[in-house]
């Protein structure tokens, strides 16, 4: 059976534990965080990168950082993981659900006014597969509106948007570290930080509610409770892990692009036989290979799909029920205008094998499963 993923393995991963364990500190901030944090920070020209525990603890932060309160609203896709709405609702904000755009199955942009009211205070956006949403659209509403935007860039590691890193484009970026991710640290995420102005707070809210970063760098003698936190920190054994990984981060890109192209490639005579739908990449955005969806007719013929690639020794799968129609969802959020596209674009949408060195011959009998799949039904 080919799965659909197989975590990310670099091979240096042992080593580096291993010295972080010789080094006796396995607490969170140790060398291998730091080391993670400023390689994001170059890379990504980000202002301020901390490693956290998971995604859904850097939405978390983002959550606190944006002074989430009872009442307050926020708006965001209902086609996107249950994380970027539960860091919400879980200080008190009643979700608003807007429709994606069927292209890249991302928030769509032109929705999004109408759906801010005096409550809003902050944009959540998904970037679906690591490909961007409409940025310069959403941070304009945003600005013009005073609210915050939060990037859910938990699949964009490494992918832009005209030029500049997802995560970096809003107030607050987060990231996701966990094994179904591109780059992995089994279970962990970062925060980026795109003002200063929040990075004492963010550093506060990460130990505990306590200044014990700043006592660390010698600007206090003594470290004390100054505000509200939690323990965002990962061991430096998972940032140990991770760091294997980002060393060799182009190399794992350029190897899932390749498979993400050869599978575009092989199924592009599907596409113009009107078969099937592939997915879109906007001028402007250059996507990390995150993922490689297709789009059949309706939900039966997914579902058909589905039983005959596993059949056939092919482990493909679909993503989101929307957020909307969950028991959760429908208790903290409502939608906002019509659901044209998020229900009926999630029903059709089905996710093919792709990881860090999946073989050649591995794709190919996906795609020659697809096609017999369809010449079949012709
Ligand atoms: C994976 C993911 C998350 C959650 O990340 P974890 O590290 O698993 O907590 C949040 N949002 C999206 C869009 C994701 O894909």
């Amino acid at each position: 059976m080919i799965p659909f993923n197989v975590p990310p393995f670099a091979g240096k991963e042992m080593e580096y534990i291993q010295q972080a364990i010789g080094a006796h500190k396995i607490c969170g901030d140790g060398s291998f965080t730091k080391k993670c944090n400023a390689w994001m920070e170059e890379r990504f020209h980000a202002q301020k990168a901390l490693l956290t525990t998971s995604g859904t603890t850097a939405l978390d932060m983002a959550a606190l950082l944006c002074d989430i309160k009872a009442g307050d609203e926020v708006i965001l896709s209902s086609f996107t993981f249950s994380s970027t709405a539960t860091a919400f609702a879980l200080f008190g904000a009643k979700l608003v659900f807007v429709d994606i755009r069927p292209d890249t199955m991302n928030i769509d942009e032109t929705k999004i006014e109408a759906a801010i009211t005096d409550k809003t205070k902050a944009i959540v956006v998904t970037h679906y597969a690591g490909v961007a949403c409409e940025m310069d659209t959403i941070m304009e509403i945003a600005r013009r509106h005073g609210v915050k935007v939060v990037e859910d860039a938990a699949q964009g590691v490494m992918s832009t948007y005209k030029g500049r890193a997802l995560g970096t484009i809003g107030d607050f970026g987060c990231y996701s570290f966990h094994e179904t991710k591109n780059y992995s640290m089994g279970e962990g995420g970062a925060i980026i930080i795109n003002n200063e102005e929040n990075n004492e707070r963010a550093e506060i809210l990460r130990e505990k509610g306590t200044n014990r970063n700043k006592f660390f760098r010698g600007q206090v003698d003594k470290y004390t409770w100054v505000d509200i936190g939690d323990s965002y920190l990962p061991s430096d054994m998972n940032a140990a892990y991770l760091w294997a990984q980002l060393e060799i981060a182009d190399e794992i890109n350029e190897d899932r692009l390749a498979s993400w192209n050869h599978y575009n490639d092989a199924l592009q005579e599907l596409k113009a036989a009107g078969k099937i739908e592939l997915p879109t990449i906007p001028e402007g955005c250059v996507h990390n290979a995150h993922m490689y969806y297709i789009k059949c007719k309706d939900l039966k013929e997914r579902t058909d799909l589905i039983a005959y690639l596993k059949e056939n020794g092919v482990l493909a799968v679909f993503h989101y029920i929307p957020l909307h129609s969950a028991p959760a969802g429908l208790k903290f959020g409502r939608f906002e205008g019509e659901d044209v596209y998020t229900t009926k674009e999630s029903d059709r949408l089905v996710r093919l094998p792709m990881y860090y060195r999946l073989t050649e011959e591995d794709r190919n009998t996906v795609i020659n499963a697809i096609k017999a799949f369809y010449a079949a039904r012709a």
